[in-house]
């Protein structure tokens, strides 16, 4: 497994959307382990064994952090029993309203087993080092994660230019404005949720944020 600072980065099986770990062991804080993305949750035991590839399980991760309400990025979420939920606001409320008008699958026969939320981010708040960044558009309440170095974008901003459809939950002014807020910012790493995770952020950011005023 690729550990990129101190995130361990998880590439999606599948449907799976990317999971990065982040390890705040070192910080003295109540989430020593940090999951951001769960997948569509048919992936348990992939996940159990990259986890004791680092000497750890399922039950060691205390927080999930979700970057939007999508299926494929929250499915996992009740395979880690002891691990509160945090989501942005907006996709938050989507999470738990099993009748929300914004859909949460796309693919309608999907169940979300787990729709509790136990925090709900908004722009400012910090996961670990990260800072927490709203970036609709994709979904109405998506966010990014960034520490100065790393950003995790969701499906957001994609690596080798690309960003998110807004056909399902999302809206194109919102993400206008969000790839106006990514690409001011200096990023050395891309974590995006699908995809291959690349260095050279900041070239790769361009190349999206070009192609969608294309
Ligand atoms: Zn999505």
């Amino acid at each position: 497994m690729e550990k990129i600072n101190n995130v361990y980065c998880i590439a999606g099986m599948m449907a799976d959307s990317n999971c990065y770990l982040i390890d705040n062991s070192e910080n003295d804080s109540d989430f020593d382990y940090i999951l951001v993305d769960t997948g569509v949750g048919g992936s348990g035991d992939y996940f159990s064994s990259q986890l004791s590839e680092i000497g750890l399980s399922m039950e060691d991760i205390d927080l999930v952090v979700n970057t939007h309400c999508h299926y494929d990025h929250v499915g996992g979420n009740y395979l880690f029993p002891n691990a509160k939920i945090a989501i942005g606001t907006i996709d938050g409320d989507s999470l738990e309203d099993p009748e929300s008008p914004i859909p949460i699958c796309f693919v309608p026969t999907r169940e979300i087993k787990r729709r509790d939320v136990d925090i709900r981010l908004k722009e400012g708040d910090r996961i670990a080092d990260f800072e927490v960044l709203e970036t609709p558009g994709h979904t109405a309440g998506g966010i990014s994660l960034f520490d100065g170095s790393i950003l995790i974008s969701g499906d957001t901003i994609f690596s080798h230019g690309g960003v998110g459809r807004m056909d399902i939950g999302g809206n194109m002014e919102d993400m206008k404005n969000s790839l106006d807020k990514l690409s001011k910012l200096d990023v050395e790493y891309l974590l995006p949720g699908h995809g291959p995770w690349v260095s050279n952020a900041n070239e790769h950011i361009k190349m999206s944020v070009g192609g969608f005023y294309f």
